[in-house]
């Protein structure tokens, strides 16, 4: 197993303190990884600057030729990565090998292709006698820094994009899980030119902070919490640099009366509780048709009853452990608060499992008020609330009703209300009928406090790009 950091196309240990690396199906150790001491975070920017001129350099057919080579790679040691990113997150192993390592390399090909196609306004006199013409040319050294929810998909996010627009990275995984970003780093090193990507690890504090405040990092690319999304965005004030932040999310899932209630039950058992609901787009915050409440409600509960929680290996099993005892005491926090209210309902679930590892029941809170804080709050866990509307301004008036703005939906059969409800959502992005995919060529970021800057497609080349205008004089 990788636990050695990639700087400057060198394997080497961490020289701060170690950092236990759990399996959060048992709670035992699988690894120790040592963190990156205030030198070595230095070394690893100083590296990403010193490899950027020839990176930049690049021709973007070789700069895709080389992303090309990363996705092959990722796809024929598939049963690897997986087992690997299942063990340190808990996910059950067939969901990492079928839905996230194909689309990993999937981000990596895409962005291949796209660097190599961009386009842009067309040349000009703007100024009698002079031509203007458009660059949009790397940022830098960018500092990325990835959540452990989908450790190894958040790092691609950031990685494909980044490189494949010419900027040289400094990519810290999450504490927690960095095996998967050690073990891709293994590959780096021999498909990029040394310093291209550099990989430490450590905690947001003090590793995460050093690498945000370091006056030679150009960006910083965060996803994580709304709350370390305001301090790097504090640390980037300090030689203003460009800033990327996907933060939190509580997806408002419009209901209506005439929606297709079996299609409803089973997208909301699967995107509700994919991840064990460890996910910023995750089918959280239910609003219901009135004349549909109490069927939904009813059904949903005996869908999620069905929900097989269980290790990464057992047959069957679609829903794992919680990342930590940490993440699970606070998604308990938040149930055992709602239980207080008398006007709430836990139809299924409210439980921690006891034994071994992180696990937590699914589970749905009904008969939930707007202004209760299961509604309001984001949990990141297995728990769904469940409020009943009266009519679309008012469904629609409470789905805006949040600090965040990462994801929605709309469950309809009327195709000029799904549309016209979609229209007035304030978040980056609205299913009809749906929820939860995401594709490479499609963005993906919010508004709100759920950050800026976009994941995925074209637009994250253009957030990891600077236009500039070359003017000729004729
Ligand atoms: P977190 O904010 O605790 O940590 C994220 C990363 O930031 C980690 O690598 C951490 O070490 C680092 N960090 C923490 N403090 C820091 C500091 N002061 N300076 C620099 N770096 C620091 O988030 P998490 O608990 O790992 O992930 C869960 C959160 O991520 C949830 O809020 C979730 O909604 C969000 N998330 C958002 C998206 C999205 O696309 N919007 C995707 C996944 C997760």
């Amino acid at each position: 197993m990788q636990t050695q950091m990639l700087i400057d196309g060198r394997h080497l240990a961490g020289q701060g303190p170690r950092e236990d690396i759990l399996d959060p199906a048992t709670g035992a150790t699988i690894a120790a990884v040592p963190e990156a001491a205030p030198e070595q975070v230095d070394a690893a920017v100083a590296a990403a600057e010193r490899a950027f001129t020839g990176w930049a350099a690049t021709a973007p057919k070789d700069r895709a030729a080389a992303l090309l080579r990363v996705a092959d790679h990722l796809e024929s040691d598939a049963a690897d990565y997986a087992a690997l990113e299942s063990q340190n997150t808990g996910k059950p192993l067939s969901a990492v090998l079928s839905d996230e390592i194909p689309a990993i390399a999937d981000v990596f090909r895409f962005y291949a292709g796209a660097c190599r196609t961009t386009v842009g306004p067309t040349a000009g006199e703007y100024l009698p006698g002079c031509t203007s013409l458009i660059r949009r040319d790397p940022v830098g050294v960018v500092a990325s820094i990835a959540p452990w929810n989908y450790p190894l998909m958040m790092a691609a996010w950031k990685l494909a994009p980044a490189i494949a627009a010419g900027n040289t990275v400094v990519l810290k995984p999450s504490e927690q899980t960095p095996l998967t970003a050690l073990k891709l780093s293994g590959a780096l090193a021999e498909l990029l030119p040394a310093g291209v990507v550099n990989v430490i690890c450590g905690r947001g504090e003090p590793v995460g902070r050093t690498l945000a405040c370091h006056p030679r990092v150009r960006m910083i690319s965060l996803t994580g919490d709304v709350a370390t999304g305001q301090k790097v965005l504090a640390l980037a004030a300090g030689n203003l640099k460009r800033t990327h932040l996907e933060l939190g999310g509580k997806a408002p899932v419009l209901v209506f009366d005439d929606a297709d209630l079996e299609s409803v039950i089973a997208g909301i058992r699967t995107f509700g509780y994919y991840n064990a609901g460890q996910d910023c787009t995750a089918a959280c915050r239910l609003y219901a048709g009135a004349a549909i409440y109490d069927r939904l409600v009813a059904d949903l509960t005996s869908a999620v009853r069905s929900i097989k929680v269980g290790g990464q290996r057992e047959p069957g099993v679609e829903m794992g452990p919680l990342i930590s005892s940490r993440q699970r005491d606070r998604v308990a926090g938040f149930v055992e608060r709602a239980a207080d209210l008398a006007h709430l309902e836990i139809t299924t679930g409210g439980r921690s499992r006891t034994g071994g590892g992180f696990f937590y029941e699914p589970t749905i809170i009904a008969g939930a008020r707007q202004s209760d804080e299961i509604v309001q709050r984001e949990v990141f866990g297995p728990v769904i609330s469940i409020t009943r509307f009266t009519d679309t301004e008012e469904a629609i008036r409470w789905a805006n009703d949040s600090e965040y703005g990462l994801a929605s939906s709309v469950w309809t059969r009327d195709v000029s209300r799904a549309m016209q409800v979609a229209a007035r959502l304030q978040y980056g992005v609205t299913w009809i009928n749906t929820h939860f995919s995401t594709i490479s060529e499609m963005p993906h970021g919010g508004c709100k406090r759920s950050g800026y800057g976009k994941d995925l497609s074209v637009f994250a080349l253009d957030d990891y790009t600077i236009p500039r205008h070359i003017m000729v004089r004729l």
